[in-house]
């Protein structure tokens, strides 16, 4: 068979170039953080992240949210469309946590009278800075009408995913997506949606169920990515 192109080659994934508007994603057994200062080989990884951004994405496709996921085609293999990224991040928070609570001097845990939306432009040279709907319309990255349409999507998905997880034990803390045009100029969630990109809390003991664990070196990383993709598998009956 012929060597598929190769769209784009990260830490976590590789992107294919697919038939017609399609893509192929790899997930990959390894993990970084802190702009790949950090970064080491899970056994298991790309088949966990797959599995549970499969079933997380197909979830929201069927609730109604234009995703770019069309199928999993393999243990460690997507099937997507073809989209043209908007380099912004799009981070929801429920719980403070993070890049937020060291930025505003805030003790992780505590929970917000309002759900959070941050916008960070995708930059990796310049540290993906925060910056707010003026600076992504004036850098010409989108539209005020396609920012409205991007929070209400994010704010669905919010809810969505908050009750998801609720019925799997885990509090959803915070999460990131990003969207992406599709060739008819509509906007198409266009991301994983797994614990590299999410912060996960149990809800019994408080443990950390996502990239924190590697973040904070508190091991069990395999483990704890394969307990979040079994719990989600029950309540989707995967
Ligand atoms: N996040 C991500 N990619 C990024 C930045 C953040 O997936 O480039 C996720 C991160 O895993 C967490 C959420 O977005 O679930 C909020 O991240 P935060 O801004 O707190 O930054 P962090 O402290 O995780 O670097």
């Amino acid at each position: 068979m012929a060597e598929q192109e190769v769209l784009y080659n990260g830490s976590s994934k590789v992107v294919f170039k697919g038939e017609g508007d399609t893509i192929t994603i790899r997930f990959k057994d390894y993990i970084s953080a802190f702009y790949g200062i950090k970064g080491a080989r899970i056994e298991n990884k790309a088949t966990m992240n797959c599995r549970i951004s499969s079933m997380v994405l197909g979830y929201l496709n069927d609730n109604g949210i234009t995703t770019h996921f069309v199928a999993q085609t393999s243990d460690t293999e997507q099937c997507c469309r073809l989209v043209k990224h908007i380099p912004i991040e799009v981070i929801v928070r429920n719980v403070i946590a993070g890049s937020m609570a060291r930025r505003l001097g805030m003790e992780d845990g505590i929970i917000p009278e309002n759900t959070i939306f941050d916008l960070c432009l995708r930059d990796n040279e310049l540290g993906d800075p925060l910056i707010n709907d003026h600076h992504a319309v004036a850098l010409g990255l989108v539209t005020y009408e396609e920012l409205q349409h991007i929070y209400a999507v994010s704010s669905k998905v919010n809810a969505l995913l908050t009750d998801l997880y609720a019925r799997a034990g885990i509090k959803l803390v915070d999460f990131k997506i990003e969207f992406g045009r599709a060739t008819d100029g509509s906007l198409v969630l266009a991301d994983e949606l797994t614990p590299d990109t999410c912060r996960l809390w149990d809800v019994a003991t408080g443990e950390r169920m996502d990239k924190d664990r590697f973040r904070r070196d508190l091991g069990r990383v395999r483990e704890t990515y394969e307990e979040v993709a079994q719990r989600l598998a029950n309540q989707l009956n995967k």
